[in-house]
């Protein structure tokens, strides 16, 4: 008979409480079966089930089907996944979910001496609600009629307002982003996915994930003077390495989490997408308690207080592999540059400096994002500013400041931080993404100069943050990049050198201080949030947009096997789903099937010839980009399809490089291997997957031969197909290969997408 927990401030009407009563209810059957103490991490993920008396689960073989609570998507992700949403046909979300706007606003800093529009963030946001405007008009209306939460462009970083909002203790969500584990810091298993297994979520299917392996962190003392949460992860990285939480979910426990503020834990999860973790997670405390309280959440509270149980650890549970830190012996960390996994620690900083030549003399230095503007964060990074101020000095160089959200910045604001910011020459940029995902327009640099930057986000890998590959870029805690900043040098060490004050006195900082949440509660700032206003509204597109697209639903099968179909291209060697549909400049195209599908392949390297994005239209003769003899090809009616490698689609789990080529015009993907997600959704966009089942009947194939897929009549789960091919001079040979389709998949591919057998409820 607990208080009614609402899931959010936002959304009244859903019940952490059902949840959580889901949560035993499943735990109860698990237990019973596996008979062991269970991890925190596996009583999540576990109590998410979607079958939990008969699904088979082992830790890291098995894959389970898992019923998340909600689904969150920023802007650069949420179009194709919103216009696979509209296309499903379904009236509304069956699950809640959120967009929100932060990737598509433009950082802007001036040089030093060019600072007095102190508040850059307000022209930037203004810029890039013009220039995007087309695409949050389309998020806004879509989410406001299929029921999804829409956060306006300056409300803040996807991570920040769903710490601040929606994640709760136990709770499991998945967000087309990497850094979605941030909301583990809250107790929740949050997930970076791709906008496929978003759209199956939003439209009540199961989402399927790998059993995770858990990997237990044991923290033990405290972290003290210069130290802060940002070294833990920064530690951690350095020892795991950026492969090293692949399938696992890292979840900490020991005497020592208790010492960290929920903010914190926040910071650490974020950034264990570095090392390539599902997910990171804590267990419920006082602190989550505190922030959820602070937050606005008290009956969330309250209520995960009474389900603790259930919110950490079994006594025994056994992990798959412990790391133990001690924080009282960990020295404050600086990872880079190139890779997060590359720890310093800070007295030996300076030395590998030199050892390196990487530059020394510091270019900008850049608080806050997603992973480090939490009001203890701002604080102690004020604090280190407001001393350089009382000695009469400032930053060196170019400063800047991304609050992660309107609350935070209105908080700071209020509470005098920006004040001390400005005074400090700072620039504090937009509530949103920014310098962090290359949305800088850096005008001080040139393109290829080598200099050093310093931050306190989460990537650091070449070109991110300003598209110069030449920038160093370091990764640490905000209170070390603000002595750095002021400093303007990468060798100062605040723990033991010193700074010359305005008076020419030799100042030491102090190791900073700052509360973990504001006396005075946070102040909301201004009203960001659009509910949703089901059927309200209508979804306009404009057809003669560049960027966005309605989807036409794929044809269906037509019930016949695959008879002479070309080879547009027989890959050799690596072929990630980078090669098959490239970033970069591609990005803006996201929400527009057609335009982006000029793409297509352009990096895969064509066997015949060497070259890539070179290969013979064989019904012209030339020459031509891949995507232009598809494209011919799609218009003369004529069927293609792709021969790969091993491991074929490996890397991000974009659906544009499924939705490409079904788009297109190819009918089947032949490859010696897949890699599984996107072996998956090119089943889900009506594609046909096969593999070798002798892969040297790779060597077989020539690039212009004509291919056909037997055995599509009789298509069964298990069963294999059979390739006959034909060479240009009328030799044919034949192969078995195999295919991985269950029951489900099978209707997806029959009706021509999951989508459409969604629609036609048979997904
Ligand atoms: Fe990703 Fe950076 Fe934005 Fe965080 S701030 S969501 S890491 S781009």
């Amino acid at each position: 008979n607990a208080e009614k927990a609402p899931m959010s401030r936002v959304e009244l009407d859903t019940f952490i409480n059902d949840r959580y009563a889901a949560i035993e209810d499943r735990l109860q059957v698990v237990r019973k079966r596996l008979n062991r103490p269970l991890t925190y991490a596996e009583k999540v993920v576990y109590g998410h089930l979607d079958d939990p008396e008969n699904e088979d689960i082992r830790r890291g073989i098995s894959y389970l089907r898992l019923r998340p609570d909600r689904v969150a998507m920023q802007d650069a992700t949420a179009q194709m996944a919103v216009l696979q949403f509209i296309s499903s046909g379904l009236p509304t979300t069956a699950v809640p979910s959120t967009i929100h706007c932060d990737h598509l606003i433009e950082g802007t800093t001036a040089p030093q001496t060019d600072r007095e529009n102190q508040f850059g963030g307000v022209a930037d946001l203004k810029h890039a609600i013009t220039t995007n405007k087309e695409v949050y008009d389309f998020l806004s209306s879509a989410g406001a009629k299929y029921g999804i939460g829409f956060w306006r462009p300056g409300s803040g970083i996807i991570h920040q307002i769903v710490l601040e909002n929606y994640a709760f203790p136990g709770g499991m969500m998945i967000g087309t982003d990497s850094h979605t584990p941030n909301a583990g810091g809250l107790g929740m298993c949050a997930v970076g996915v791709g906008g496929a297994d978003a759209v199956d979520v939003m439209a009540g299917l199961p989402w399927e994930l790998k059993a995770p392996k858990v990997i237990g962190v044991k923290l033990t003392g405290k972290l003290a003077k210069w130290n802060s949460p940002k070294d833990i992860i920064c530690k951690v990285a350095g020892i795991l390495t950026v492969k090293g939480g692949t399938g696992a979910i890292v979840e900490y426990f020991g005497s020592g989490v208790d010492t960290i503020s929920c903010t914190g834990m926040g910071t650490i999860c974020n950034m264990g997408a570095e090392i390539g973790a599902t997910t990171s997670m804590f267990p419920f405390n006082k602190r989550s308690y505190d922030y959820l309280v602070a937050t606005g959440r008290e009956p969330a509270a309250k209520l995960a207080d009474a389900f603790r149980e259930n919110l950490r650890a079994d006594e025994g549970a056994e992990y798959d592999q412990v790391i133990e830190l001690n924080l009282s012996e960990l020295e404050p960390q600086i990872n880079g540059p190139f890779t997060p996994d590359l720890a310093h620690s800070l007295s030996e900083f300076g030395e590998a400096l030199k050892t390196n030549k990487w530059p020394t003399e510091l270019k900008a230095g850049l608080i806050g994002s997603c992973t480090n503007s939490s009001y203890e964060d701002m604080q102690r990074a004020a604090s280190v500013a407001r001393q350089a101020l009382a000695a009469g000095i400032k930053a060196k160089v170019p400063f800047t400041i991304t609050p992660g959200s309107e609350q935070i910045r209105a908080t700071i604001e209020r509470d005098g931080l920006i004040d001390v910011f400005n005074k400090v020459g700072g620039t504090v940029l937009a509530n949103a993404c920014g310098p962090c995902i290359g949305q800088w327009k850096r005008t001080e640099i040139k393109k290829g100069e080598a200099n050093s930057i310093i931050t306190s986000y989460n990537r650091n890998f070449a070109a991110r943050n300003d598209g110069n590959p030449a920038t160093h870029a370091f990764v640490t805690s905000p209170e070390l990049v603000t002595a750095f900043a002021i400093a303007g040098d990468l060798t100062f060490n605040p723990e033991k050198d010193t700074l010359v004050g305005a008076d020419g006195k030799e100042i030491k900082l102090e190791a900073p201080t700052g509360d973990e949440l504001p006396a005075k509660g946070f102040d909301p700032g201004e009203e960001t949030y659009q509910a949703p206003a089901p059927g309200q509204v209508d979804v306009n597109v404009d057809p003669d947009s560049s960027r966005l697209q309605l989807l036409e639903p794929f044809k269906a099968w037509d019930g016949k096997d695959i008879e002479g179909a070309h080879i547009l291209i027989k890959v050799k060697g690596k072929c990630t789903t980078d090669h098959i549909s490239m970033a970069g400049p591609w990005l803006k195209y996201r929400g527009h099937l057609d335009n982006i599908s000029n793409n297509m392949l352009i990096g895969a390297l064509n066997s015949e010839n060497e070259e890539v994005n070179s290969v013979k239209n064989q019904e012209t003769g030339e020459y031509d980009t891949v995507p232009g003899v598809a494209r011919d090809y799609k218009a003369k009616g004529i069927e293609w399809v792709v021969v790969g490698d091993e491991n074929y689609g490996e890397g991000s789990s974009r659906e544009h490089a499924a939705l490409e080529p079904r788009h297109l015009g190819a009918r089947a993907i032949l490859v010696k291997s897949f890699a599984r997600i996107h072996e998956t959704n090119l089943k889900k966009q009506g594609l046909l997957p096969i593999t070798f089942a002798d892969p040297a009947d790779y060597d077989k194939i020539g690039p212009f031969d004509r291919i056909s897929v037997k055995g599509l009549t009789d298509f069964q789960p298990g069963k294999p197909l059979t390739v006959v091919g034909k060479k240009p001079d009328g030799e044919t040979y034949e192969f078995p290969v195999n295919q991985t389709f269950n029951d489900n998949q099978i209707n997806w591919f029959k009706a021509g997408s999951a989508l459409n057998a969604m629609g036609q409820g048979k997904a």
